[in-house]
């Protein structure tokens, strides 16, 4: 098997990168902090559709991380990460260290507003959507991808990120992935590792209690009464909700009813130190 370049530097990166451009190949990007899964190797697969290359960056980024948050106990599999990526024919990985992204005078950082300002992610992790949006628009800019997937598991990042790249001129697709779950219906996340088996095992109440909401909603079941009744299910399997919302699937502003749709319901909610989100369509 031909070797999976693992590239450091930004010098490399743009040498290397600059070989791929001048035959005319397409690339495209798969922004990942590693701790690979099926999830992340889905997204990988739709990439090597649509472009002739695909880079895969891992970098856990410290901007996106508030001090009292899992920076340093974040998984770290690189590893099997390379060897899944090898396995996928890859074409190149992005692995920078802290120092090659943020060198030593870093001063700028985007500030995002619009669907990063809505009341969902960013009231709960108000450093977070500015860390990702700063180090997306880098990876962009150090890669110049055609197209970019992310994963809609993700669901806000994905409109944020999308918000950016329209607002700033950055001229790649941005291709958005449908979510990939176990077969209980937990979305895959690389937290999942930090789950006990007694958390694990009602992990799965996120996603029932969504599908449970949208059909109720669709049933014509009050908004307020649904949300209230959706929470109280997730409380009872022993999470602290942080959000269970109806959103308006494009902005993320309120949304009163179902006739002003399309909707899209998105959870947060903590078991034990482990905090999980997901989302579904109505
Ligand atoms: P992360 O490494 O967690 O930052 O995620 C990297 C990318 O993978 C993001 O675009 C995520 O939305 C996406 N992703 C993570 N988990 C899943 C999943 N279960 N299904 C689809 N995409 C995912």
């Amino acid at each position: 098997m031909a070797k999976l370049p693992v590239v450091r530097t930004r010098t490399v990166l743009r040498r290397t990168l600059a070989h791929i451009r001048a035959r005319g190949e397409t690339i495209a990007l798969v922004p990942t902090m590693g701790a690979l899964h099926r999830g992340h190797l889905v997204l990988v697969q739709l990439a090597k559709r649509r472009a002739k290359r695909v880079v895969v960056s891992i970098f856990v980024n410290p901007a996106q991380f508030a001090p009292h948050e899992d920076l340093s106990s974040y998984p770290r599999t690189l590893a099997a990460d390379l060897a899944a990526l090898a396995a996928l024919k890859v074409d190149l990985v992005w692995a920078p260290s802290v120092a090659q992204m943020y060198p030593e005078g870093f001063a700028t950082q985007i500030i995002p507003a619009g669907p990063a300002t809505v009341g969902l992610e960013d009231t709960f992790r108000p450093h977070f959507f500015g860390g990702v949006a700063t180090v997306v628009a880098k990876l962009f800019l150090q890669v110049a991808p055609d197209s970019a997937v992310f994963g809609q598991k993700d669901y806000q990042q994905l409109k944020v990120v999308t918000a950016m790249a329209k607002d700033l001129d950055i001229p790649v697709k941005i291709i958005g992935a449908p979510t990939v779950r176990e077969k209980d219906g937990l979305a895959l996340s690389s937290r999942n590792a930090y789950l006990s088996a007694a958390e694990r095992a009602v992990a799965p109440t996120l996603y029932r209690v969504l599908k449970e909401c949208a059909a109720h909603l669709i049933a014509g079941k009050s908004m307020a009464a649904t949300l209230a009744d959706g929470c109280a299910a997730i409380e009872r399997a022993g999470f602290a909700v942080d959000y269970l919302e109806a959103r308006h699937a494009e902005t993320l502003v309120p949304i009163a009813s179902v006739k002003n749709g399309p909707i899209r319901l998105l959870v947060a909610a903590k078991i034990g130190k482990t905090r999980l989100i997901d989302n579904i369509a109505v």
